[in-house]
Order: C-alpha cells, then structure tokens, then sequence
C-alpha cells in the first residue's frame, strides 16, 4: 500500500508547484490573466470554508474552554495567578510583534500589491479606543454571527460559557451540546484543512503570476521578523520570569525546558506536546499538582508565539493591501490578538485560522491570508515552540508564587 504524505509534505509540495506554474505562467501572455479566471477561483474556495467556518470555530471553542475552567473555582489563587500571567506575557508577545513588525515595514521589507478592489482596505480608519470598547458588546447576537464580528462572538462566548457554568445542573444539556458540538466542528476544521494543499497551490500560482516573483523575497522577511519577535520574546520574558520569580538562571531554564521546545518545533501542536512539557516542567521542579493544572490550560489559551504570528502578519498583510495602520488600529490588534490566541487550540495551523478573525477584526480582506498560508508550517514550528515554553515558565513561577518549587530537583 502507498503510504501517504504529510499535510506539511503535501501543503510544501502544492506551495513549491504552485511558484513554479505561476512562474511559468508570468513568462507568456495571458498566463496571469488564465491564474486569476481559473485557478484563483479554487483558492478562494479554500478561503471560504476558512471563513465559513471561523466564527463556530471561535465561539465553541471558547464555551468549551471556559466551561472546562470550572475547575479554577476550586484552586481559585493559582487560576488567577495562571490567566494573570498569561494574559501579561500575551500582551507583550503583542507589543513585541507589533514593534518588530512596524520596524520591518518602516525598512521597506513588506511590499504593497495592487491585488484587485476587494484587497481595498474599507474598515473604519479612525476607531478610537471608546469605540473600540462600545463595538465588542453586541445588541443583535445573530448579527454578530452574521456579520462575523469576532469581538462580539467572544463576547457572546464568555457570557454563555460563564452562564452555562453559573446554571449547574439545569445548564447540564447545554454544557454537553457544546461539548459534542465543539467535536463535531473540530473534524469538519480538520476536513477544510486537509483541503489546504489545494488552495495553497491555486492562491501561489496566482499570486506568483500576477505579482511576480518578489513577493517571495517578503515573504522571508516576515518569516525573519516574526522569528526575531520569538527569540527576543523568549530571551526577555521568559527569561525574566523564571529568574524573577522562579530564582532560576534562564540558561538553565531552556536547557531543562528544550526537549519540550524541539518536540513542539517539530510536531506544532501545544496539546500534543503536553507530555513532553509535563516531564520538563517536573525537570524544572514545578510543583506536580500545578503544573497538572497550569500546562493543559496554556497549551489551550496561552498562545504568545501565535500572538506574535497574528499582529505580524497582521502588520504585513494590511500593508500588502496598502494600508498604513494608526496607533488606534494598534491597540486593537493587541486587544483581537490576544483574544485570538486565547480562541486558539493548541493544534498544527490553529493559529492561521484565528488570523482570519484578526484580519475581519480590523476590516482587512481575509483571501490575502493565502499569501502566507503555504509557509505557515514555518511560522507554526517557531510560534508553538515558543507557546510552549511560555506555559512551562508560568508553571514554574506559579509553583514559586504559591510557596516554592521543589527543592530536589533543578537546584541552581
Ligand atoms: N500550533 C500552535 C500550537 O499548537 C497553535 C497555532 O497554530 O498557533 O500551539
């Protein structure tokens, strides 16, 4: 029997046909114009159910994830002190991939296309911060599905997850519809996924033929970019913390922390690295029950290297469409990021999807995320090896914070 390729195998084969048949398609005439009338339109297929499925996505995942918090009420002081952490250290991974990304773009690195009129930036450019706050709260909860206000359907999610929760055994019904509805839409997520090799050569095919071959050189600059936001994310924060509150030199840190790290470099998923994070946490002398608690809520909602990915492909992806982002729109994407790397589950290529709901967050047209889609997979190694470490690193502060670490193990 044939064994069959990889999805990663598969999608790098498509991203590698796809140059190749829009590089030949740019050397004769009409060849554009054939990507754009016949292969562009399969992309944007793709593109679709990404869309089509983001806001299901987003909203049972986050029900789901709260409703599985039930059990922060009984170890209510390291839950408060785990989501503080990862919600300071999400913000900063923001911040950080906010500065390098408008670094990058001041440098020229990112190119502006002339892709076509729906590429056109036609969200609000003056959002202030009041607005800001006022658009999350939703009048009509059906036309923030509609409309795929993705601030609003985090919202709706955090009030029906915490009401679910308040109801006890009466909301019973309603916890276990989730629960089966969140399952059945993580295979249908895993379906349009497996589709991605398709669009990925349709899109690049396009893309290479109608805008030439330097977008490719860009595409190795945000590559670059959102890699230096990891390591200096990883070298400060992380670092920091486990000296800070942990007593522990960071050289001794990643290197009991790094069988995690290569494992989810190399499998990018949080949740599949969970064992692998376990054992260095215990390495690393978390306390056991903490991070049995710490590490398979961050591998669900602290996402700090995706958080890094979304406002740098963010930043890149609104300038590709020719937009100049202003501080307003800034703060946003900090506020959508981390939220949407809350909303992300800790699996290989979560976080592009969650991308489409920052792009539809801050108005910007969701088919450019197919620029950057083919080499996700390198995007994907760097972020959840990053994600990964940064759950580590709260569940050793954690342990410290609620009365010390093991003292047998990882003395300084
Ligand atoms: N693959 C990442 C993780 O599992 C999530 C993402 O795609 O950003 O941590």
């Amino acid at each position: 029997m044939k064994k069959k390729l990889s999805l990663s195998v598969q999608i790098l084969i498509a991203l590698l046909l796809g140059i190749l048949l829009g590089w030949l398609c740019l050397s004769f005439e009409g060849g554009p114009a054939f990507t754009a009338s016949y292969l562009k339109p399969f992309g944007d297929i793709f593109v679709n159910l990404l869309k089509f499925i983001v806001v299901p996505v987003v909203l049972l995942s986050m029900i789901d994830g709260i409703l599985s918090m039930d059990d922060m009420k009984k170890v209510g002081a390291v839950g408060w002190k785990t989501v503080a952490y990862f919600l300071c250290t999400t913000a900063i991974a923001c911040v950080i991939g906010l500065v390098f990304a408008n670094v990058f773009n001041a440098m020229g690195a990112f190119p502006r296309l002339s892709l076509e009129a729906g590429a056109e930036w036609t969200g609000n450019t003056s959002a202030n911060f009041m607005d800001t706050i006022k658009g999350i709260f939703p009048s009509n909860m059906w036309e923030s599905f509609h409309t795929a206000n993705m601030l609003q359907v985090i919202v709706i999610a955090l009030f029906l997850g915490g009401s679910i929760m308040a109801a006890g055994e009466k909301g019973r019904l309603c916890r276990d519809f989730v629960s089966s509805a969140y399952a059945v839409i993580e295979k249908l997520m895993g379906f349009i996924i497996s589709l991605s090799p398709i669009g990925v050569f349709t899109m690049m095919a396009w893309v290479v033929a109608t805008q030439g071959p330097s977008i490719l050189g860009s595409l190795a600059w945000v590559l670059l970019c959102a890699y230096l936001g990891y390591i200096v994310h990883a070298v400060l924060v992380y670092s920091m913390s486990a000296k800070a509150f942990a007593g522990m030199s960071p050289v001794k840190f990643f290197k009991l922390a790094s069988p995690a790290m290569m494992f989810a470099f190399t499998s990018t998923s949080s949740a599949a690295t969970l064992p692998v994070s376990k054992e260095c946490a215990d390495e690393l002398g978390a306390e056991d029950d903490i991070s049995s608690f710490v590490l398979p809520l961050g591998s669900t909602i602290n996402m700090d290297g995706t958080a890094i990915y979304q406002c740098v492909a963010t930043v890149f992806l609104a300038t590709c469409a020719g937009v100049n982002l202003s501080i307003g729109q800034m703060v946003t994407i900090v506020v959508t990021a981390t939220l949407a790397s809350i909303g992300t589950a800790g699996v290989s290529g979560a976080g592009m999807i969650m991308l489409a709901m920052v792009l539809t967050a801050m108005g910007i047209d969701v088919n450019l995320i197919m620029i950057i889609y083919g080499v996700d997979r390198l995007f994907d190694m760097g972020r959840t090896c990053l994600n990964v470490t940064g759950d580590i690193a709260c569940s050793l502060c954690v342990s410290k914070w609620e009365g010390g670490r093991k003292s047998a193990k990882a003395k300084r």
